[in-house]
């Protein structure tokens, strides 16, 4: 292949007979769907999008960008693939940490998984070599001692991907981790790994950072993308409020403009948002701040418990997103147990936002009477904590909660009240008060997520325009806006924050000079609009149309609080413009559409 930057070499790993093929990465392909995100939803609509999620039919595709393990800053990133037992539709969790750019140096761009094994099984990744080693003394292990196991084996620096418990157990939203503490977080892809009897996979490998094919071209564009983020309020190290305190800096300012739900919804405004907010954990909880390869941001938040139960746990990472799910929507305002909760999330690999939202509904369901037995009250910690267990073991009312908040709230008879699209939990931003994220919410190809185009930077943070949280008029086409440039760099694969400094043009010029194969900012937003657009052909194959992207009946008529009090989501007019936006007929892609982007010919 011509192109630079990737490591060319694919291995597809056969779960069920233990064979191991390597090619290289289609040329073509690399061109139209650039890595990670974008070339492993590829991978996974040819290997056909009607599989079900747990069967070993299914693919589990771990993907480097050409971008990974480079100087480019924030390349630590690596995107897992796989069609979610969660949603049913192709989903892509990304992770940051070192195990991307290990990976890349050991020589691989992807490792695609299929079939299941007799026996639990690990991946050992080495110098362009993939093995498949018996992981019996592994199965039953948390996450945190099966990386201390296997550094024990192998030595350090290592990278361990690995599931825990709930992967192991079906849980419906298990997640995969690296580094201990960082995650694939949502989608299921632990259960995945676990259907098909899959541990972890290890990677040894010593730095190798890839050569630009532009030298000159590289040092430009690697300065240029580095002043942007040295001269953020949002990233500056060590002076940018993502920086300082890390995602939770957002829990004041969401709160203020009445978008943090609470008690399940509820009530979009929390009194005691303080108390878990970024401010207050540094003030009293911080220990370090760790940060991924290659980036000075450094946003991650270790804390250190002194005193109550849990004294003692060290854990990382206090996010904004687990902060409210599993804190303001629970009506949790203690810290020091929002912390517990994450450290079990990342020991057994469940994603923080389900099981925030799970219990929360939970707690609803038990308010509302709709539960038999005792059920768990708001704010009733020791039950949160109990009831975590209790869900990655699959054990009492665990099994029930296992299936996910969507699934449970249709299994108590209510479906009214889970506060999730197409199945999987919303995050942490109320969709009454930013509007944004209503219409994102609702048409996401991956179910309720603030990640597919992250509207809150304009809505919230003025980036690149500070747009009208409650106002819904251009939030469609400022959606598909957000959403195409995030599918670019999840493709390359970035760090999402660089968007909050980086652009089109950034990316481009990083991208020519890593690949050495020309392209034009407006080249980038039609790489993204390619990947979006694949992965909602993909679903609309699987038989998901415009009936799909819709919203918590709540969110539609029962209005916010504060600044949010006399609002509801205006979900029909919305979805009109942003289908009109994407030239999409009821949320399903037109022939036209597809072969105007090269999808099919
Ligand atoms: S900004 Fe935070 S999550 Fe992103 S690469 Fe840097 S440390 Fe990792």
């Amino acid at each position: 292949m011509e192109l630079g930057g990737y490591a060319n070499r694919v291995a597809r790993i056969d779960l069920s007979s233990g064979a191991v093929s390597y090619e290289e990465i289609n040329e073509e392909d690399a061109r139209l769907y650039i890595g990670a995100r974008g070339l492993g939803v590829k991978y996974l609509f040819d290997n056909g999008p009607t599989v079900e999620p747990d069967s070993p039919d299914n693919m589990l595709a771990f993907m480097n960008g050409p971008l990974t393990g480079s100087q480019a800053t924030m390349s630590g990133r690596l995107a897992v693939v796989t069609k979610s037992p969660l949603t049913q539709t192709v989903t892509d969790s990304h992770m940051g940490g070192w195990s991307a750019a290990r990976l890349r140096w050991a020589g691989f761009d992807a490792l695609l998984f299929v079939g299941k094994s007799d026996k639990p099984v690990y991946a050992y990744v080495e110098d362009g070599t993939v093995e498949l080693r018996p992981a019996d003394d592994l199965w039953g292990q948390g996450v945190h001692s099966t990386v201390e196991k296997l550094q024990d084996r192998y030595g350090t620096p290592l990278s361990v991907m690995t599931i825990g418990q709930a992967g192991e157990n079906g849980v419906r939203f298990a997640s995969i981790l690296n580094e201990d503490d960082r995650a694939a977080g949502r989608g299921g892809t632990g259960a995945v790994a676990g259907s098909k009897n899959l541990k972890a996979v290890v990677i040894k490998a010593d730095e190798a950072m890839p050569r630009p094919q532009d030298r000159e071209k590289w040092r430009s564009a690697h300065q240029r993308a580095l002043k942007t983020i040295l001269d953020s309020e949002v990233l500056a190290p060590r002076t940018g409020g993502l920086s300082v305190y890390g995602t939770n800096v957002l829990m004041n300012p969401v709160n203020a403009l009445g978008g943090v739900g609470t008690r399940n919804s509820q009530e979009t405004q929390y009194d005691a948002a303080e108390k878990i907010s970024g401010e207050t954990v540094r003030e009293t909880l911080l220990s370090s701040d760790p940060t991924c390869h290659a980036c000075p941001v450094a946003c991650k938040i270790e804390v250190e418990i002194k005193d109550g139960p849990y004294a003692g746990l060290k854990m990382e990472s206090l996010e904004y997103e687990p902060a409210w799910a599993l804190g303001a929507n629970c009506d949790n305002d203690d810290p020091r147990v929002i912390a517990k909760l994450i450290d079990q999330c990342n020991d057994y690999g469940m994603d923080a936002i389900e099981l925030g939202n799970v219990i929360s509904m939970y707690m609803e369901a038990t308010q509302r009477e709709y539960v038999t037995g005792a059920g768990l009250s708001w704010g009733d910690t020791e039950g949160m904590v109990e009831t975590a267990d209790q869900i990655a073991l699959r054990s009492g009312i665990g099994d029930h909660l296992a299936e996910g908040t969507a699934r449970g709230a249709e299994k108590f008879g209510h479906p009214e009240i889970a506060m999730a699209v197409k199945g999987q939990a919303v995050p942490a931003y109320d969709p009454r008060a930013l509007k944004g994220e209503a219409i994102g919410y609702a048409t996401s190809n991956r179910g309720a997520c603030h990640l597919r185009g992250y509207t809150p930077a304009s809505e919230v943070l003025g980036i690149p325009v500070k747009t009208d949280p409650l106002a819904w008029e251009g939030k469609g086409e400022l959606l598909k806006i957000f959403q195409d440039l995030h599918a670019f760099s999840d493709s390359l694969d970035l760090c999402k924050f660089s968007a909050f400094s980086e652009g089109a043009e950034e990316y481009a010029a990083q991208y020519e000079a890593i690949v050495g194969a020309p392209i034009t900012a407006d080249e980038v937003m039609t790489v993204g609009e390619r990947v979006y657009n694949l992965e909602r052909h993909y679903n609309n194959l699987c038989g998901f149309d415009g009936s799909d992207d819709s919203l918590p009946e709540r969110y539609l008529t029962e209005n916010g609080s504060g600044p949010a009090s006399e609002s509801v989501v205006e979900l029909d007019e919305m979805k009109a413009e942003y289908y009109a936006a994407r030239g999409w007929e009821d949320g399903v892609v037109p022939d036209s559409k597809l072969r105007e982007l090269e999808i099919i010919s």
